[in-house]
């Protein structure tokens, strides 16, 4: 039953880092916002995130690059190795050369600490209000234009506009869209600790990538290089038999149980006591209508082997906030334009994450020649990063 019904302006759902970039991008552009977020209070979880430098580009101009210069760890090169045997394949130089070219460094950073700078840059706006406690259930669209939006809680509001920046299982999506999110049959352990714990083979200057047959794992410093970030990531054969429990601890031993002794002493840092079943979607061609736009995973949700579901969030925050300056609150024509420019972006990512999975996973003759391959890869040479990395829009 609603309780009380309030008539708003621009409203967006979600106090993850998609919502709270947004709801920052639309403030420097003069919009107020109201932001409403399911959770009693504002959190990320215990784990590291890669921002490329198109991401890094995005909070220089949200006035944030201090704060992350601050917390943030910029690794000066990513290496690539083979998850069974140990054997280095390739790096890219993350350094001078790059960050010239990209102009903006790659940024490695706890998650909580992104989302801190986010919030607090957000609690310091006198254009912007946080909602906490608001699980929202019901998004329509009434005549007239207005957007009504109903929470569990039993409170209402009236809106302009809604951005709909709900994750994976956004509901506002269903307002456009009646798919599913699509499950990959991979689970993700996580874990982060203290770099004094981990002893030498904490590589406190690298982003470090293991490969190998349905496997992968991923480590690099966050924090400042206080503390030290492993992922570690395999295809579940219980899924693949179609069993309902999938991705277990007991899986994960077994699955890393021939990986070399680097990758096991990775493994055994994870959390067993958490992880996640990794999903995303077919890319969606229409994001928005004349008053509601999705952001973020709530869009595009991808898989992570980019590095960029979050580095996409933020690049859709700065495109509205780059159309509320350009259009002021003419919302029809701002989400039009923010549809144009990021649908085929953000969907090319999506696409791209699943091929560089497959490869990354892939066993036999092809594990063979992409290690071949690899291994005559030059560490300067972005030929593969400069679609995703060079400055376009912004
Ligand atoms: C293992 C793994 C590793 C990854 N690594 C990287 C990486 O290195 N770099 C990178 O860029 N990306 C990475 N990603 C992807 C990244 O985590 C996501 O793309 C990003 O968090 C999406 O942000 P978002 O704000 O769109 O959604 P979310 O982070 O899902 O936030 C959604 C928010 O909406 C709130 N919400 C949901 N429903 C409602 C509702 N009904 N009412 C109100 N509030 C609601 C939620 O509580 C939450 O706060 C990784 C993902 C995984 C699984």
């Amino acid at each position: 039953m609603t309780t009380h019904t309030e008539r708003t302006g621009l409203l967006v759902i979600s106090g993850g880092i998609g919502g709270m970039g947004t709801a920052l991008a639309a403030a420097r552009s003069g919009q107020p916002v109201r932001l409403l977020e399911r959770a009693p209070a504002f959190t990320e979880i215990d784990a590291g995130l890669q921002v490329g430098p198109n991401a890094v580009r995005v909070l220089t101009k949200l006035g944030l690059y201090e704060r992350v210069e601050d917390i943030a760890v910029f690794p000066e090169r990513g290496v690539l190795m083979d998850a069974l045997t140990g054997t280095y394949l390739t790096s890219l130089d993350l350094g001078p050369a790059f960050r010239k070219r990209y102009q903006a460094q790659y940024a490695v950073l706890h998650r909580s600490d992104l989302l801190d700078i986010l919030l607090d840059a957000c609690r310091a706006s006198d254009l912007i209000v946080l909602e906490n406690g608001k699980a929202v259930t019901h998004v329509h669209q009434l005549h007239g234009g207005i957007v009504r939006v109903e929470c569990a809680d039993g409170s209402a509001y009236e809106a302009d506009a809604v951005i709909g920046a709900d994750g994976l299982n956004s509901r506002v999506r269903r307002l456009l869209s009646d798919d599913e999110p699509v499950c990959s049959g991979y689970a993700a352990y996580r874990g982060t600790m203290p770099v004094g714990a981990i002893g030498t083979s904490a590589d406190g200057d690298s982003v470090v990538l293991w490969i190998g047959p349905g496997i992968h794992m991923i480590q690099y410093p966050i924090r400042r290089g206080e503390l030290y970030n492993t992922v570690a990531v395999f295809r579940s054969d219980a899924f693949q038999r179609g069993e309902e429990d999938w991705g277990g601890p007991g899986e994960l031993d077994a699955r890393f149980a021939t990986a070399c002794d680097d990758v096991r002493r990775g493994v055994a840092l994870v959390n067993r006591g958490h992880h996640v079943k990794t999903y995303d979607r077919e890319p969606l061609g229409r994001w928005t209508t004349s008053r509601v736009a999705l952001l973020g995973d709530a869009a595009h949700p991808m898989l992570q082997y980019l590095g960029q579901g979050a580095c996409q969030t933020l690049e859709d925050a700065e495109a509205l906030g780059r159309g509320f300056a350009e259009h002021g609150d003419d919302n029809a024509e701002v989400f039009a334009a923010y549809e144009q420019e990021r649908v085929p972006r953000a969907s090319q990512c999506q696409t791209t994450a699943r091929n560089w999975g497959e490869i990354w996973h892939t066993d036999g003759v092809g594990r063979i020649l992409r290690n071949h391959i690899l291994t005559s890869h030059a560490d300067d040479d972005y030929t593969h990063t400069d679609w995703l990395y060079l400055p376009a829009a912004i």
